[in-house]
C-alpha cells in the first residue's frame, strides 16, 4: 500500500516509528508535511499539492496533526478524504476531540465517567461556580493549555476565586474541575486501536507534583486495567469517532473518569512501557480496514 503520514517532520519519534513499521511490512511510506500542502478545491477533482507535485495514489493517511495546526491540518486531511483516501482518524473526529468542552459534553451525554466539571468564561458569581463543582480543593484549567501548563491546583476557596479572577481578567476560557485527590498524582493512558485497548501505562507525577505529564518529570510504567477502565476507554474513543486514540483516565473513588481523549497519541512512552509495537499495530489496522472512499465524512463536509 501507499501510505502517507501527515506530520511536520520525519524526525519525530512517532512519525519515524510509523514509517519504519510500514516499510517493515512492505508498504510505500511517505511523510507529508501538512503545513506545506496546498489544495485545489475544484468541483469533482479535489487535489493536494506538495513541493510542486500532485499527491495521488495514496491508499491511506495517518494524521499526526499537532494541536497548534488543527485548523489547517484537518483541512488537508479532509481534502484527502474527499479524494477517497482512507484516514486512520477522520478530520471531523480530530476536530471534535480537540475541543475539550465539546468532547466533555459528548462523553457526559453518553454516561462516561468524568470529573465533576464546570465551564466558565466571564462568571459573575465565582462563588457559585466553585460550589457547583463541590468547592475546594479544585483544579482550574486553561482550555488551550498542553503538557500540564495552565493546570492549577487551588487548595482553598480563596485561592480558587483569585485564580479564576486572574484567568477571567485575561479573557481566557477555563474549566473548573473536582480535584481527584485519590488518584495520587497518577493518570492512566489507554492506547486504543480499532475499538480495543492494545496497551496501557500509568504515569506517576514527580514527588510533590500532582500533574503526571512526562514533560513535568512524571514516570511511566505498565499497568493492568480493570474491565471497567477498559470499557470506558473503548467507549470514549468510539464516542469521539477515533480509530486510534489515547484515552487519559484518573482512578477516582467514583470509578474511572476520563480527562482527555487524544487523537494523535505519542508512541514513545507507550511503546517503552508496554514493549509493544504500537506503530505496527496501527499499520495492521490500516491493512485490515483501508478501502477507497471508506470515510464517514465524505460528502458531508
Ligand atoms: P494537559 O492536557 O495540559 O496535560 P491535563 O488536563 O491532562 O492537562 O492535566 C495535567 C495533569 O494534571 C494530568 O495528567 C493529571 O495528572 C493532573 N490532573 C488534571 N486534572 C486533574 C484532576 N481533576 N484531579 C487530579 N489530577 C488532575
Amino acid at each position: 500500500m501507499k501510505i502517507g503520514v501527515l506530520s511536520t517532520s520525519p524526525k519525530i519519534y512517532s512519525t519515524a516509528r510509523l514509517v519504519e513499521a510500514g516499510k517493515a511490512r512492505g508498504h510505500e511510506m511517505h511523510v507529508i508535511n501538512h503545513k506545506r500542502c496546498y489544495m485545489s478545491i475544484a468541483s469533482m477533482n479535489p487535489t493536494v499539492h506538495y513541493r510542486g507535485i500532485t499527491l495521488d495514489g495514496f491508499d491511506a493517511v495517518i494524521p499526526r496533526i499537532g494541536a497548534s495546526v488543527t485548523f489547517y491540518g484537518t483541512a488537508v486531511l479532509r481534502q484527502f478524504e474527499m479524494m477517497g483516501v482512507f484516514p486512520v482518524n477522520e478530520s471531523v473526529a480530530i476536530s471534535r476531540s480537540r475541543d475539550k468542552l465539546r468532547s466533555m459534553q459528548l462523553l457526559a451525554r453518553r454516561g462516561i465517567g468524568l470529573p465533576v466539571t464546570g465551564f466558565a468564561r466571564e462568571p459573575d458569581d465565582i462563588k457559585d461556580l466553585i460550589e457547583m463543582v463541590g468547592g475546594a480543593p479544585l483544579v482550574v484549567k486553561l482550555l488551550q493549555g498542553t503538557q500540564g501548563m495552565g493546570v492549577v491546583l487551588t487548595e482553598t476557596k480563596k485561592a480558587a476565586e483569585s485564580v479564576i479572577q486572574a484567568f477571567y481578567g485575561l479573557e481566557a476560557n477555563i474549566l473548573v474541575q473536582e480535584f481527584i485527590k485519590e488518584a495520587g498524582g497518577a493518570d492512566i493512558r489507554c492506547f486504543v486501536i480499532g475499538g480495543k485497548v492494545v496497551g496501557a501505562m500509568k504515569r506517576q507525577a514527580a514527588e510533590g507534583e500532582f500533574r503526571s505529564n512526562l514533560h513535568r518529570g512524571g514516570t511511566a510504567s505498565l499497568v493492568k486495567l480493570t474491565p471497567q477502565e477498559r470499557a470506558t476507554a473503548v467507549s470514549a474513543a468510539r464516542i469521539m469517532g477515533l480509530n486510534v486514540a489515547g484515552v487519559d483516565l484518573l482512578r477516582s473513588n467514583h470509578g474511572p473518569v476520563v480527562m482527555e481523549v487524544n487523537s494523535s497519541p505519542g508512541l514513545k512512552g507507550i511503546e517503552a512501557a508496554t514493549k509493544k509495537d504500537m506503530a505496527g499495530l496501527i499499520i495492521e489496522f490500516i491493512e485490515q480496514n483501508a478501502k477507497f472512499g471508506k470515510t464517514g465524512t465524505k460528502g458531508k463536509g
